[in-house]
């Protein structure tokens, strides 16, 4: 798997928001500068007996509405800038959501692929051992990300409770509990969080549909990525009466205008590892599958992939932005004046986080809710802010990646400013 370079820069488009919120330049100063980068080595010790070294990162970008939330990923391209923006991301997510968390995010510059298990055990075992002492439930909170998983943190939330005494039975388990999202659920997960992101997305996409008077019912689905989010987007959609036109992997996709047979998809896909091949439609590569007919694209896969070069070519009415950063930003003005809706990233995927945050608060409770009602909780989060940036698009005539920088940055001013840091 390939993850695509981001680059600050060009995703960091404060200075362009800078000018419609009259952003001083101390206000822009703050929203541009992350509080603390931590770069380490992460020492891993072969299978072989032999001790290599890789490069390690967690950027605490903004803390002004809580502990800073965001994942670790591992992955070979992982550097520095691609964290910092992510990180930029996380912050705008959590305060878009209204949840007490800021953003951060994290990782190793490695290619898990190419790991034992317990050498995964203990790179991943290594990275809380550089960072336990700058991470807590009330300090920083990471999850899983690109090749990290329920496994992983469970790995790195024992490895936190053994560094800082903080026994996952003892009487303090509570707070090594919380410091990790997106455990299993045997060890302080929570119910729902495998369907989160998936289910916010759903959500997000039939609210703006009510807004224009539209219906699920019988809309084209187009979906790159076949993964948890795209495959549990497919089967939510098509439960919804939507036709799931084509879907992909990594290796390619499968088109049938007439809607393609999701739960046959899915239980081949399990049995083979991959988007099959065998069911009826035919084969397309992922670069054609994004110019399909189609109602709604939703890219769930990686990001960068609409592009200025093939962003005259979409024909989606309205893209569902479930990947990171999918809309390279230099396309965001040619799908506007195209008048395609794009439902953005930091919208769209948040369901994951805000149920990351049900299980912060699930731990430090000592609960344990049931999905019905995570999910049910998840909904009123994700509506209600679907229907703030509706309605700050609305007031501002702007779009809706806009409207919703708009109220995540409004939101971190006010914050900052009740801490003193802003005049
Ligand atoms: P996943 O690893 O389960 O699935 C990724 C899918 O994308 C796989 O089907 C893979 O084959 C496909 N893919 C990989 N490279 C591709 C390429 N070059 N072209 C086309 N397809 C490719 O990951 P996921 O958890 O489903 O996450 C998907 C996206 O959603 C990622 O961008 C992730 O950052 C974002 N996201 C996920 C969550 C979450 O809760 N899982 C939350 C927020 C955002």
């Amino acid at each position: 798997m390939t993850a695509k370079i981001v680059c600050l820069k060009c995703r960091n488009h404060l200075e362009a928001l800078s000018e419609s919120l009259k952003l001083t330049e101390q206000e822009l100063d703050i929203l541009q500068t992350p509080r603390k980068i931590i770069q380490f080595k992460v020492p891993l010790e072969r299978d072989s007996g032999k001790k290599d070294f890789f490069d390690g990162f967690r950027v605490q970008y903004n803390n002004a509405l809580g502990p800073f939330k965001g994942g670790i990923r591992f992955h070979q391209d992982t550097h520095l800038d691609e964290i910092k923006l992510l990180a930029f991301l996380m912050t705008l997510k959590c305060a878009l959501a209204n949840l007490p968390f800021g953003g951060g995010k994290g990782g190793i510059a490695i290619d898990p692929m190419a790991l034992s298990q317990r050498e995964l055990e203990q790179l991943s075992r290594g990275y809380v051992r550089e960072v336990y002492q700058d991470i807590g439930p009330r300090i920083d909170i990471p999850a899983p990300d690109l090749n990290t998983d329920h496994i992983i943190m469970d790995w790195m939330a024992d490895e936190y409770s053994k560094r800082t005494n903080k026994g996952l039975a003892g009487t303090d388990s509570k707070a090594a509990l919380a410091t990790f999202t997106g455990k299993t659920i045997g060890k302080g997960g929570s119910e729902g969080r495998i369907l989160a992101t998936a289910f916010g997305g759903a959500h997000t996409l039939k609210k703006v549909l009510e807004t224009r008077g539209l219906e699920t019912q019988g809309l084209k689905i187009v979906i790159q990525g076949f993964g948890n989010v795209g495959s549990h987007l497919a089967l939510f959609l098509s439960q919804w009466g939507c036709k799931i036109v084509a879907v992909s992997d990594v290796r390619g996709g499968i088109y049938n205008k007439e809607g393609l047979n999701i739960k046959q998809a899915l239980s081949k896909q399990k049995e083979k590892g991959q988007v099959p091949e065998d069911i009826k439609g035919e084969k397309v590569s992922n670069q054609e599958l994004l110019e399909l007919d189609c109602d709604v694209l939703a890219p769930s896969a990686i990001s960068h992939q609409i592009t200025p070069l093939n962003a005259n070519r979409i024909k989606a009415k309205i893209i569902l932005e479930m990947a990171n950063a999918p809309t390279m930003p230099p396309a965001d003005p040619i799908l506007n004046k195209k008048g395609i809706i794009v439902i953005p990233d930091i919208l769209a995927n948040a369901g994951g986080v805000i149920v990351s945050f049900f299980e912060w608060q699930q731990n430090l409770k000592g609960e344990s809710w049931p999905e019905k009602e995570v999910l049910s909780k998840l909904q009123n989060k994700i509506e209600k802010a679907t229907e703030q940036v509706l309605q700050k698009a609305k007031e501002v005539s702007c779009s809706l990646r806009t409207a919703a920088d708009i109220l995540a940055i409004e939101r971190l001013l006010k914050a900052e400013k009740e801490r003193g840091n802003l005049p």
